[in-house]
């Protein structure tokens, strides 16, 4: 597909390690008549053919982009998968996936799935004829009790579809909303090609752009994002003004050390507790300066958010408080700014909501 000039197929060594192949894969100065070391944004909707149905292998830009193309080997390479195709949103490919099912057929889910998810499975695809069934998967046994013949189920032991939000981490940058799907099997990949294209929900040439450069970072953010969080955590975890915390990378977590068994780190989320009631969780955020009282995470700046009233305001009250979400759980996406003065921001607005006469009396 990538002939250059010269008629070489373009230089692609076989890079075996993570950082290498997130920098290089899919990104071959060849492929681009004028060697550009760093992949254009090819912003044409349509391709010139050089006679009907005879074309460079691009035809239209919804079925086919070669910025598009670069971002998608490169996240290919990385899931050590053949295919990756990128998505409008992480939603999209979420949608995109879901039809590779028919009517009747049954899907089970984690019951904390993001919230977006839970909206799309219980109002919309469940609309289509999808059965859902939503299971607590850290008990195998209730995942085991849940499976019927209507359910589709990844059949090996690896799954058969890789899915993300590159929202998050993979992009990086809070620019850019994105969702990635990585597949093996030949069949599943012309059929999810098939409908990426006849679905239509694909990113823009720009945003591929934008993750396709987020990407050539993730590396060295993921590093950081975890040496932030994990002080971040051993802090909170310590102060007498928060009740508890919830960080994979604390020994207090009780999939620690499944966490350890599977993982090289965590990200930079953290789930907590403050002392009082929602009066303290308010004033609190109310009082950060450096963190960012918004929703999402994942970008390099730090966000701070009420669960409760913001991201799973929609979760109903009862099912929230199954699931822990209360009055004075408080979320950080912890970012790459400087450890102390993350630490210091924190320090002031845990001050701020719960002064030292309620602390230690
Ligand atoms: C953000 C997120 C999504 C939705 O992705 P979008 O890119 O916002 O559509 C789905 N699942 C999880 C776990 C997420 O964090």
């Amino acid at each position: 597909m990538e002939k250059t000039e010269d008629g070489s197929q373009g230089f692609l060594p076989h890079f075996a390690h993570f950082a290498t192949q997130a920098i290089h894969v899919g990104q071959e100065p060849e492929q681009w008549s004028s060697r550009a070391v760093v992949p254009p944004i090819s912003l044409s909707t349509t391709f010139k053919q050089l006679a009907p149905g005879q074309h460079y292998g691009f035809e239209y830009s919804r079925s086919g982009n070669p910025t598009r193309n670069c971002l998608e080997k490169a996240v290919a390479a990385l899931d050590g998968a053949k295919y990756c195709l990128a998505f409008a949103s992480g939603l999209a490919a979420t949608v995109n996936i879901a039809h590779l099912l028919k009517a009747g057929d049954g899907i089970i889910c984690v019951d904390d799935v993001y919230g977006g998810t839970n909206r799309y499975f219980r109002k919309v695809a469940s609309q289509m004829g999808l059965k859902f069934t939503f299971v607590d998967c850290s008990k195998l046994e209730c995942l085991e009790a849940a499976i019927t013949p209507k359910t589709k189920r990844p059949l090996s032991l690896g799954a058969d579809i890789c899915m993300y939000s590159a929202t998050k981490y993979m992009n990086g940058h809070s620019d850019v909303v994105m969702g990635l799907v990585s597949v093996n099997c030949d069949n599943l990949y012309e059929r999810l090609k098939f409908l990426q294209n006849a679905i239509g929900a694909v990113p823009s040439p720009f945003d591929c752009y934008l993750c396709n450069r987020g990407l050539k970072t993730l590396h060295i953010r993921m590093k950081q994002h975890f040496h932030n969080a994990l002080v971040v955590a051993q802090y909170l975890e310590s102060n007498p003004r928060v009740e508890k915390v919830i960080y994979p990378g604390l020994p207090s977590h009780p999939q620690h050390e499944l966490m350890k068994r599977q993982c090289s780190g965590c990200p930079g989320m953290i789930t907590f507790y403050i002392k009082g009631n929602l009066d303290h969780a308010n004033i609190f955020l109310k009082n950060l300066k450096l963190f960012a009282l918004a929703e999402s995470l994942g970008g390099y700046e730090s966000l701070a958010e009420h669960p409760a009233i913001m991201t799973h305001a929609s979760v109903p009250e009862e099912e929230r408080e199954v699931l822990g979400i209360s009055d004075t759980m408080i979320r950080l996406s912890v970012g790459l700014e400087d450890t102390q003065d993350i630490l210091e921001d924190l320090e002031q607005a845990l001050k701020a909501a719960l002064p030292d006469h309620m602390v230690y009396n």
